[in-house]
């Protein structure tokens, strides 16, 4: 079944939407030019915190809400611009008199709470260098990524201190200072700093680092979807992509209120859930639970969200509650809806009219772009299961990797390679740390090339086929999982489907899909063979998986994604690799 292309909402009230003209802004479009958009700091520095915050207090709207933070147990609490500048600026002072040096690493093993967002912009604001790690982190993986990172301060809470760091701290010796926030008891491990303490008797004057663009600011680890997860350098000239792809691709305006549902344990937490909505002096929404439908809806209501941006692994959840799970709620603040993280499924799309009135827009990127580079924007036609079109300022292409180490580019519409970027947005990662062949690895003939395969259409919209890691090769075909997932997914009984390939003799590799099903729905090999008979007609003989098997749920990482080579390492028996982002063993 081919799915109809949505036409562009109807323009209901708000504001107009961003890149209405898309070719003409395309074309005159300059990152210098954007930057302009900034104020930056004196003799050409620039500074992501000072961008996020003090500039919105020095212009006069130091009283707009910035941050609403939202607690598990119903308590919430507000951050104006000022209120933000006076914290991160305690948080800068604090470094310093503690003689953390500019370019050093500060580590967060926090939840989702004001500390962390405070620890961060302070953390910028010092020179410093931010790096989230996900709470739900054990030891081991806590342990490579600070003892990679180098990090000399960790700010976390006395109980993560105790189960997660106290069993790998000797084997941290960089690290200089532990700041623990909330109580800290008579436990408390020796040369801690209670963090609230510690921030009252710290200046609430601080004078911004004077950092240039091309000094470090952000380190983040990627999700660890296709192997162990590498350390991407992001710099401070990173906050101009943040600014503008968070205008044009998520359409924010500063009378927005923006709710990404990303942890900052991952670049979007951060790119999109901390900087772009700043900058943009939106008021965003953070929440400390974790999802649950109802909750979210009551957020949505509530909060008078007017822009949300989520992922697919949460659109599916909400999937698996029927048609029309909204009802009762009153979403008519909600304008536009984002999704990144992994491919969309069409089927989700379609599902979001229904459910919203309005469509998910997919996007895409990568821990290593920084920032959104390929999007459905707002004033676009889409059509569902596209990944939508380069924004400006980012060149995309299909290239095709010759043997001899160069690459071509792919002109013809439809034709599947590797997806790749011209360098020179501002996001760009400059390293993966402590691996500079492997960052060198990603370059040919001055492309950057993302590891992802996917085609472009006659109109110059994007698709994703499968990462490349992750394409099976069968009979001769080049068989992307996205597209059997997705057609799976059209299936009224199922609510989530992964694909792999598996070595057959004859074919080279066969199609195997795990299915986990809708609540209600029973397992039954009739069901089985149900869907294998959907996937046969829906996608032919060649392409169709050759074995279902239906799940209870299936692995994925702590940012949702579903972990491919984890089912088939399983499958075929083979080890499992690194399972420092798994979510929970789902085996
Ligand atoms: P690792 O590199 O450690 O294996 P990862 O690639 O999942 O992990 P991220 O940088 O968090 O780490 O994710 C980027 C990848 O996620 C992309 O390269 C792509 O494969 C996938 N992705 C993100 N957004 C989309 C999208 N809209 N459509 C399809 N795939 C997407
Ligand atoms: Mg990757």
């Amino acid at each position: 079944m081919a799915f109809a292309t949505i036409n562009k909402a109807p323009k209901t009230q708000g504001p107009s939407p961003r890149l209405a003209n898309y070719e003409a802004v395309r074309r005159d479009f300059s990152w210098a030019q954007a930057r302009q958009q900034l104020t930056g700091l004196p003799d050409g520095g620039l500074n992501i915190g000072f961008e996020a915050v003090d500039r919105h207090v020095i212009a006069g709207q130091g009283q707009k809400l910035a941050l609403r933070w939202l607690g598990k147990d119903g308590h919430a609490e507000d951050f104006t611009y000022a209120d933000l500048r006076l914290a991160t600026n305690r948080f800068a002072n604090l470094l310093a008199g503690l003689g953390v040096l500019r370019g050093e690493r500060v580590f967060t093993l926090l939840g989702r709470q004001p500390a962390l967002y405070i620890a961060a912009l302070g953390t910028l604001k010092a020179g410093c260098v931010f790096s989230p790690l996900f709470s739900a982190f054990g030891p081991e993986p806590i342990e490579t990524r600070m003892t990679k990172g180098d990090g000399r301060v960790l700010v976390t809470t006395e109980a993560l201190y105790r189960k997660k760091v106290a069993p790998v701290r000797d084997r941290l010796p960089g690290l200089a200072h532990v700041l623990l926030v909330g109580e800290r008891t008579a436990q408390a491990p020796a040369g801690s700093l209670d963090l609230g303490k510690a921030l009252a008797g710290s200046s609430a004057d601080f004078d911004v680092a004077p950092t240039r663009p091309e000094d470090m600011a952000l380190l983040h680890f990627t999700s660890g979807t296709t192997g162990k997860p590498k350390g991407a350098i992001h710099v401070h000239e990173a906050v101009v992509a943040h600014h503008v792809t968070g205008q044009f691709a998520l359409d924010l305006h500063s009378d927005d209120v923006f709710w990404c549902t990303a942890d900052p344990g991952w670049v979007t937490g951060t790119s999109y859930g901390i900087i772009a909505p700043l900058t943009n002096g939106t008021t965003m929404i953070v929440d400390e639970a974790e999802f649950d439908a109802a909750r979210w809806f009551g957020i949505l209501q509530d909060q008078k969200v007017s822009v949300w941006y989520t992922a697919p692994t949460a659109i599916r959840m909400l999937m698996k509650l029927g048609p029309n799970p909204t009802q009762g709620y009153d979403l008519s603040r909600l304008r536009f809806m984002a999704s990144v993280g992994e491919p969309l499924n069409p089927e989700a799309v379609v599902w979001s009219v229904g459910a919203f009135g309005r469509p998910f827009h997919d996007n895409w990127w990568q821990t290593e772009t920084g920032g959104i580079m390929i999007a459905n924007y707002a004033a676009m036609d889409i059509k569902p299961g596209s990944m939508g079109r380069p924004l400006p300022g980012v060149e995309a292409a299909i290239l095709r990797r010759l043997p001899d180490g160069h690459v071509e580019q792919i002109e013809t519409a439809g034709t599947v390679g590797e997806l790749a970027l011209k360098p020179g947005w501002p996001s760009m990662f400059r390293g993966y740390l402590d691996d500079e062949a492997r960052y060198r690895k990603c370059f040919a003939d001055g492309w950057y090339l993302s590891g992802d395969l996917a085609n472009r259409d006659a109109d110059g919209y994007f698709w994703f086929v499968g990462r490349s890691d992750d394409v099976i090769k069968s009979a001769g075909h080049l068989i992307g999982p996205f597209e059997v997932e997705s057609a799976l997914m059209e299936h009224a009984a199922v609510a989530e489907a992964a694909v792999i390939g598996i070595p057959d003799p004859m074919a080279g590799e066969i199609v195997k899909a795990f299915v986990v099903l809708k609540a209600g729905r029973q397992a039954s090999d009739a069901l089985r063979k149900e869907l294998l008979g959907h996937a046969r007609l829906r996608l032919g003989p060649v392409v169709a998986p050759r074995d279902i098997e239906i799940k209870e749920s299936l692995p994925k990482t702590r940012s949702g994604k579903i972990m491919r080579r984890l089912l088939k390492a399983r499958e075929l028996g083979l080890p499992e690799g690194d399972l420092s982002t798994l979510e929970s063993d789902t085996k």
